[in-house]
């Protein structure tokens, strides 16, 4: 795991041990509690830009970093979204990059008319945490690891990205309108479908067999964090 230092609340520096093999994060104790907003950007930016090589989804059985002690599988609801981890009574918690953002409210699962207009644009999507093949016609949820379909929480992140401009605002120059475009679910499918296609001579992930990789999650973010860069 590579330790990553991150912007944490009160000018502290968080530091994250990330498993970009397994796109897992370590958080020792409370820490997951004291990202700062740019932090969560930045967080946000270290795991898109690796997602291509990001596969295996956790196992149980894992051993804790700290004390080598068995970690135990944990399912919690954080605001009727359910989330799941390893956990160290003592030391901390390993938790998916995507478990992490459901636990943050920062995906959720669409609602039956979004899933449904998905489903009447696209016949399959990949898996946001483990990359396997969901085939909309007859699932909602991930076959090999169970993930359900999320796509991103515009209002959830929307709020985080204001609460970063309110401090940063003439540096980072954000603008507000594309980034509410980027993050809507048509424009995740019309445009940045039509993109990925068009990159996927680049970016083959050729163990499923498909010419790019139809994660709504990691398109949105993608979309995100390149009108943010803007
Ligand atoms: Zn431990
Ligand atoms: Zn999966």
């Amino acid at each position: 795991m590579a330790v990553e230092p991150y912007e944490g609340t009160y000018g502290r520096t968080v530091t994250i041990d990330v498993c970009h093999a397994c796109n897992g994060l370590w958080f020792d104790g409370r820490e997951s509690l004291l990202l700062a907003p740019a932090g969560v950007i930045a967080l946000f930016q270290s795991m898109h830009e690796r997602h291509a090589t990001a596969r295996a989804p956790l196992v149980p059985g894992n051993s804790c970093p700290r004390c080598g002690g068995r970690l135990k599988e944990t399912s919690d609801l954080m605001n009727g979204t359910r989330f799941s981890y390893l956990g160290c009574p003592s030391d901390g918690r390993f938790i998916t990059f995507f478990q992490w953002l459901r636990e943050k409210g920062f995906v959720r699962t669409p609602s039956p008319v979004e899933l449904a207009e998905l489903k009447a644009r696209v016949k399959q999507v990949n898996c946001s945490q483990c990359s396997a093949p969901i085939d909309l016609a007859t699932a909602n949820a991930c076959a090999h690891c169970q993930a359900p379909v999320s796509v991103l929480s515009e209002d959830r992140i929307s709020q985080t990205l204001e609460q970063l401009s309110a401090k940063q605002a003439e540096r980072d120059a954000l603008k507000p309108a594309r980034l509410a475009e980027a993050m809507m679910l048509k424009h995740h499918i019309d445009h940045a479908w039509r993109r990925e296609e068009r990159a996927a001579g680049l970016r083959r992930t050729a163990a499923w067999g498909l010419g790019f990789r139809a994660d709504p999650i990691d398109i949105g973010l993608g979309l995100l964090l390149r009108a943010f860069r803007r």
